[in-house]
């Protein structure tokens, strides 16, 4: 329908400028940082303080990072891969914190060739969020990650045995800046919503406090 084609156009160009901002604010930081680092070596000023600077400047580079995402390659040629084997990849990087936490992920390929024409950087990004936020929503346990197709769109589930998400918190998911971790930016979900909207895909969302959460990501093959 037109009004949610207007609606989607005028999210993406809140994300083109979400990540023209990020991009144009990236410079000045690394040279303050820069400054920064010139002060300490001098000697000068409370080491405690030149921390807790430090960490903020990190916590900007983190929300600058999550928005940069956004930014679409000046090429806008999309690419056609395997969402089989981006997963794999994923899987291997993540598999590594997982383990540290006694968390399996376990990835079926209840179909084979499953293939879509992507921007190939921004559809990792997407799962490496659903991913790491599956990671942080258990204690132990298992995550699976399901690569499926039907005739229209490649279907991609994240299950997890985490805390799961209030219903009451449900609606508010995805908003920017919306998070319930001491140290999250809240715009992880936003960006794979923006993305997933730009590819011609959707997102749904189910969930049940204490048992755990299921996120379906549906791309056009
Ligand atoms: P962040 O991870 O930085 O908090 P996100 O946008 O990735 O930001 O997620 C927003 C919020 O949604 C999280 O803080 C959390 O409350 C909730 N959430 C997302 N994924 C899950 C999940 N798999 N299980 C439980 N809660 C989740
Ligand atoms: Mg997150």
């Amino acid at each position: 329908s037109e009004e949610l084609l207007y609606q989607s156009e005028k999210l993406s160009a809140v994300g083109q400028l979400a990540a023209g901002i990020a991009h144009e604010i990236r410079n000045p930081l690394t040279s303050l940082k820069g400054f920064l680092q010139l002060i300490e070596m001098s000697g000068e000023g409370k080491p405690e303080y030149f921390e807790i600077m430090k960490s903020e400047f990190g916590r900007i580079e983190q929300i600058l990072n999550e928005l940069l995402i956004l930014s679409k390659p000046q090429t806008l040629e999309k690419e056609v891969c395997s969402l089989n084997s981006l997963l794999d990849h994923i899987v291997t990087l993540l598999n590594t914190q997982a383990i540290i936490k006694n968390i399996y992920i376990q990835k079926h390929e209840k179909s084979k060739d499953v293939y879509v024409s992507c921007i190939s950087n921004q559809i990792k990004q997407v799962f490496m969020n659903f991913i790491k936020n599956a990671i942080e929503a258990m204690d132990c346990g298992e995550i699976i990650v399901n690569v499926n197709k039907d005739d229209t769109y490649a279907i991609v589930e994240v299950i997890d045995e985490g805390c799961g998400i209030p219903e009451s918190m449900l609606a508010r998911v995805g908003e920017p800046f919306f998070t319930t971790k001491e140290k999250g930016t809240g715009l992880g979900l936003m960006v794979s919503y923006q993305i997933i909207e730009d590819h011609g895909g959707e997102i749904e969302v189910e969930s049940k406090e204490g048992v755990g959460t299921r996120f379906t990501v549906k791309i056009p093959l």
